[in-house]
């Protein structure tokens, strides 16, 4: 038997069934300031703009964010309602002394640019404690993965704000580039003032990525990116630069990118085995069956064991095939983690949203394996917001005979 304290049997009951806000916890949502869905990258399935994004679970002084994911049909998503001023689970037993909120929308989300755009244009907040810059919006890969909407979210970007556009014409980014870094570096140095930095913060350069011919160039682009901002974020970045894309073509580009600053590498393979790299990830799979893989170890000599992560979508693989490969990647000095499939708008994936049980010995598993090579999960619990990595590796999954 597996027990969960009760902050964590909570999250992993929305991860794994969705959640439903009633009237009332929704105009409460409104009267706080709830952060809403920033519609950047991803947005739950048949979510309004105007659906809180994350909640923050607490219990006996332990605090995770859980996304707000969309519910399931055939589950029986959790319930949240606000009554006598708080908000309370309707459905759910086991939850005793435990406290939710909403994740607030941070002060600096309102504020501007002294070229009159707002700080949300350069930098954004998933979880609590994350800063994402996100330089462009979509993805041009020839076909996204299957749990991805991130075109579907893009619609409306500015051509020179779009992966594909740029794609198309190099020339718009590049004619874009010093203004985008100067309100990039301006918006950081406003957004770090926060206090939900007050701690740390995570600082992760992420996007969609560039037609596959122009994947060099997305380094050279994310390495000027990187030299021009370390000065802003090396006083408040936990791990320091992160850099979530594609791989390069080149080893140079990987040297470059070192070279630039950047801390760590996040070359993402979602999918554990060739069968599930074809159905979930066409697009990464088509450069070459060994892209991906090569290019993580290859980086493991320039940033370090440690320092070359590779993320997993929990749900689309057998969860002894994800776990082997963990194994073989963290042999190797690459950590991975993974994050819990949840339906997304504008993904194609069938709903395989992993069950309750599923997570809990998934994460138990994992986290064996984590500390068996002496690492660590990625961020914190009030950033990871759709992963039990973290509360695993803080004993708050325990298992027990
Ligand atoms: S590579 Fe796949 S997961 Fe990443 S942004 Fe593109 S479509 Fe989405």
């Amino acid at each position: 038997m597996n027990i969960s304290h009760n902050e964590t049997y909570l999250k992993i009951e929305i991860l794994s069934n969705g959640v439903v806000f009633s009237d009332s916890a929704l105009r409460y949502a409104l009267q706080v300031g709830a952060k809403v869905q920033n519609n950047i990258y991803n947005r739950p399935k048949g979510a309004s703009l105007l659906r809180p994004q994350e909640l923050l679970i607490e219990y006996g002084g332990y605090e995770t964010v859980v996304s707000c994911i969309s519910p399931l049909s055939s589950r029986d998503p959790v319930e949240i309602d606000y009554q006598n001023h708080r908000l309370y689970v309707k459905n759910r037993l086991l939850i005793d002394g435990v406290s939710i909120s909403f994740v607030l929308e941070p002060d600096y989300y309102k504020r501007i640019l002294s070229t009159g755009e707002k700080v949300t244009k350069y930098v954004s907040s998933c979880g609590y404690d994350e800063l994402n810059i996100i330089p462009w919006k979509g993805c041009a890969i020839n076909q996204t993965c299957s749990f991805c909407g991130v075109n579907t979210v893009a619609r409306t970007a500015n051509a020179y704000d779009d992966a594909r556009s740029i794609s198309n014409d190099i020339q718009l980014w590049l004619n874009h580039e010093g203004y985008y870094i100067s309100s990039l570096k301006e918006a950081i140095s406003i957004a770090l003032q926060d206090e939900v930095f007050n701690h740390h913060a995570h600082v992760i350069l992420i996007s969609g990525n560039l037609s596959d011919e122009l994947l060099n160039v997305q380094s050279e682009i994310y390495s000027r990116i990187s030299s021009a901002i370390l000065p802003d974020i090396s006083n408040k970045s936990s791990e320091g630069l992160i850099a979530v894309m594609a791989p390069p073509h080149d080893e140079a580009h990987l040297a470059l990118l070192k070279q630039s600053g950047i801390k760590i590498v996040v070359f993402n393979l979602e999918t554990a085995t060739l069968a599930t790299n074809q159905v979930h990830t066409p697009g990464k799979l088509s450069i070459h069956k060994d892209y991906y893989h090569d290019r993580l170890l290859s980086a493991v000599s320039y940033f370090g064991k440690g320092n070359v992560w590779s993320n997993f979508v929990l749900g689309l693989d057998p969860l002894n095939d994800l776990l082997e490969t963990c194994d073989r990647l963290l042999s190797m000095g690459i950590v991975p983690s993974t994050n819990i499939l949840h339906m997304d708008e504008g993904s194609y994936v069938a709903q395989l949203v992993p069950t309750a049980d599923m997570i809990i010995n998934f994460s138990l598993s994992f986290n064996h394996l984590l500390k068996q090579y002496g690492y660590k999960p990625y961020y914190c619990s009030k950033a990871l917001r759709t992963s039990l990595t973290n509360e695993a590796y803080e004993n708050r999954i325990v298992f027990c005979d």
